[in-house]
């Protein structure tokens, strides 16, 4: 344990540790020549290291510009001032790319000082603010959200619908066979006319969470829209369904919620319908649909196959 620290500290230079950062680092001495440039700064620039160690920064390779355009080179530039003044700077400017545009950046100086207290060089630290990198994550956020429902964060009805058509074209193209399990909330009506809509929210969340855990890892079950869910049961027998649209019923009705000190708690009624090289996907939900209808006019709290 001791001797932990100096045996990391042998083993990852700093310079190993600089190359690993997705913000840009460099080196410069007293009179701004580059002594060192770590991969992201390549990746952000487009410049080489070979094409920038040993030469002036301001020598036509980063071209800093403030917002008005303004070179930064001969006066403004951060890594000049920050040697001078012996101080940190922070900034956000505009660099030069090897391809000819520019890039919004921010910047972080810091002086370098030898053993006396000589300013002789300084670092930079930079790092791109260009708007595409947030689009990118923007999108990816967009997307996932277009895909699921709000209240019970389970996928909704068109991310549904998708995955059905995959599962159609998966028995079309190999076979496989799959289950379809459409899942109402018995008597919702009732929890929001007892208790109120913000409890009812609450009971579709428990309910959303029981079925949500309570299937296999390759199956799904979303919200189809109120109070009623769809299960994908994917490659998988009648026998296997009907045992998997049970278990859910009856995890459904053990679930429960105490509001004000009541017990809530719902029931559910289940139609299952397979799709298998007997019976056509096509017609998967509408087969569902009547099982469903039957097990809510045979009492409720049922799984009809
Ligand atoms: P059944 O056993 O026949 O299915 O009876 P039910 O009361 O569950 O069915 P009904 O279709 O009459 O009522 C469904 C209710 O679900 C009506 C609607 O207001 C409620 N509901 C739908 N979406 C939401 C929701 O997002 N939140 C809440 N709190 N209620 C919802
Ligand atoms: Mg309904
Ligand atoms: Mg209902």
């Amino acid at each position: 344990m001791e001797h932990l620290i100096p045996d990391v500290m042998e083993r990852v230079s700093f310079a190993e540790l600089v190359e690993q950062l997705s913000d840009g680092v460099y080196l410069m001495d007293r009179n701004r020549r580059i002594a060192f440039w770590n991969r992201a700064a390549e990746e952000i620039t487009g410049f080489t290291r070979e094409e920038v160690v040993g030469r002036h920064c301001a020598n036509n390779i980063l071209m800093h510009v403030d917002e008005q355009g303004r070179c930064l080179c001969r006066g403004q530039c951060p890594a000049a001032t920050t040697m001078k003044e012996g101080i940190r700077h922070e900034s956000e400017i505009f660099l030069h790319h090897k391809d000819g545009h520019r890039i919004p950046v921010w910047v972080k100086t810091s002086p370098i000082f030898d053993a006396d207290g000589r300013v002789i060089g300084a670092t930079e630290v930079f790092g791109d603010l260009s708007p595409k990198l947030h689009l990118a994550a923007k999108v990816a956020e967009l997307e996932h959200l277009a895909m699921l429902d709000p209240l019970t964060e389970l996928p909704n009805r068109r991310h549904l619908e998708g995955l059905l058509e995959a599962r159609a074209h998966e028995l079309d193209r190999f076979g496989w066979p799959f289950g379809v399990l459409m899942i109402d909330v018995d008597y919702f009506k009732l929890v929001n006319d007892t208790f109120g809509h913000p409890v009812g929210d609450r009971v579709l969340r428990m309910t959303a969470r029981t079925l949500g855990s309570c299937v296999r890892a390759f199956d799904v079950v979303g919200r189809w829209g109120g109070e009623e869910f769809l299960a994908l049961i994917s490659r998988s027998s009648a026998e296997e369904t009907t045992r998997i649209a049970e278990r859910l019923r009856a995890m459904v009705a053990g679930s429960q919620l105490e509001v004000d000190g009541k017990i809530v708690k719902v029931t559910v009624s289940v139609g299952a319908a397979c799709a298998n090289r007997d019976h056509p996907a096509s017609d998967v939900l509408v087969r569902a649909d009547a099982k469903l209808y039957e097990a809510k006019s045979s009492g409720r709290n049922k799984v009809v196959c």
